[in-house]
């Protein structure tokens, strides 16, 4: 790269046969005329490196795990709530004539719970296996936008939808919607708990599948804009963030052949902008 372009390049070699992985970078040193005398390269042993933040990733997914759990615990407990009330009213009442109201009352709950454990099922069996299927992106961005609300405490966020359904994309459900719930946990976080409207659109395009997330807080800087998707880039406290979720956004997207941008102005809001290809039936 340095050759070719006469400026200073590194990069990241893996070696799978040692288990290391080594940074090298290279920097030209011309004549002052502008012909390349020689270059000086610097090779440096990252392999601990590289082993921490795969384990920080790791960890943040793992957050992302206790996001979904919460979540489910939620969703699960409303029925099971309302199956334990009426199992109980049905046991002191008298006349067991009048229990079939209760029964199919336990037993609508009972249903619903078991759709939330089916639907998760078929959640980690595609994950595993990162299959890609046909998966309806306002479906994950529903859930992944009830997820997060759970998890924040109730500002006073308006939430706008702008979807134009119908297009499918290719895509692995567990991952994307990693993407989602990132995306608009740092749109309800960049509202800071105030006053505010988080936008989420779809529009379909030729080949791609457009989602915007956009929300009214605080913005990004014009210089750190480059770095946001960057591994530990946070200017959140410790605690409050990793500096890892729009690393594995952009990860998760540019591995199903999508693209991510984002438009900031500070103290009117951010929008973040992801291409999807679409779902196409094999002829
Ligand atoms: P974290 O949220 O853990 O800080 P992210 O990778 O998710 O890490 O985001 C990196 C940084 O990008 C954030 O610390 C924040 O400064 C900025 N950022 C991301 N999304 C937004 C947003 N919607 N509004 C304002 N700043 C944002
Ligand atoms: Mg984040």
């Amino acid at each position: 790269m340095t050759l070719d372009t006469r400026q200073p390049a590194s990069a990241i070699l893996k070696f799978p046969e040692t288990e290391r992985a080594q940074e090298i970078f290279s920097y030209p040193v011309s004549d002052g005329k502008g012909n390349l005398l020689y270059l000086i390269e610097y090779v440096k042993d990252v392999t601990e490196e590289q082993r921490l933040q795969e384990q920080l990733i790791q960890s943040e997914k793992l957050a992302g795990i206790g996001i979904l759990a919460s979540g489910v615990a939620h969703e699960i407990n409303n029925p099971l709530s309302g199956i334990i009330g009426m199992a109980e009213i049905a046991l002191e009442e008298e006349d067991p004539s009048k229990n079939k109201d209760y029964l199919t009352d336990i037993l609508t709950c009972g249903q619903r719970i078991g759709e939330i454990v089916n639907g998760l099922r078929s959640y980690s069996r595609t994950a595993k296996r990162e299959e890609l299927s046909a998966i309806d992106p306002h479906e994950i961005l529903e859930t992944s936008l009830k997820m997060v609300q759970l998890g924040v405490k109730s500002a006073p966020v308006e939430v706008i939808k702008n979807f134009e359904p119908g297009e499918k994309i290719k895509a692995n459900p567990g991952e994307i919607q990693q993407v989602f719930t990132n995306l608009i946990t740092n749109a309800f976080q960049a509202m800071n708990g105030k006053r505010g409207h988080l936008t989420l659109s779809s529009r379909s395009l030729k080949d791609f599948v457009e989602i915007k997330v956009s929300d009214s807080g605080v913005g990004i800087s014009p210089k750190y804009l480059n770095q946001i998707f960057d591994p530990f880039f946070t200017t959140k406290k410790t605690g409050e963030g990793t500096g890892l979720g729009l690393n594995i956004v952009y990860r998760i997207v540019t591995k199903h052949e999508g693209t991510i941008e984002v438009e900031s102005t500070e103290s009117v809001g951010t929008t973040f902008t992801i291409k999807f290809p679409k779902w196409r039936n094999k002829l």
